[in-house]
């Protein structure tokens, strides 16, 4: 084990992009073999060996760089990712109604039966199942 933190010591190790290159190889690798497809299974190989060079590259700059340059497309592509799956959440957990009087979109905790709703803005109340 000493002898491999010896050897990983001045490496870049795995970093986000090296994962990314990983899953993306397993990703391929899967689809290649629910298809049948080879080629993709073969094509899987090159991010699996571009994430073994990055790993175990010396050149620690270099890979940070190009780290940083996908965390750059990358987070916002999460952020929005992330968005959906509390939105899909939120839609599991609660009921949305528009309010009659002034159109304000009204939310309820879904699963209470029937229920009186008043709308915070203009005060009307009306009943609706959630
Ligand atoms: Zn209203």
């Amino acid at each position: 084990m000493d002898r491999f933190k010896k050897f990983m010591e001045d490496r870049t190790g795995v970093d986000h992009l090296s994962l990314a290159l990983l899953i993306l190889s397993i990703v391929l690798v899967l689809i290649g073999m629910v298809f049948r497809w080879s080629m993709v299974r073969f094509l899987s190989l090159i991010p699996l060996v571009l994430c073994y060079y990055r790993a175990f590259s010396k050149n620690k700059l270099k890979r940070h760089q190009e780290n940083i340059l996908f965390l750059k497309y990358w987070y916002p592509i999460q952020t929005k990712m992330m968005n959906k799956y509390r939105h899909l959440k939120a839609r599991r957990q609660y009921k949305y109604f528009k309010c009659k009087e002034c159109g304000q979109q009204l939310r309820v905790p879904r699963k209470k039966g029937k229920i009186e709703i008043t709308c915070p803005k203009c005060r009307h109340t009306f009943i609706k199942k959630t």
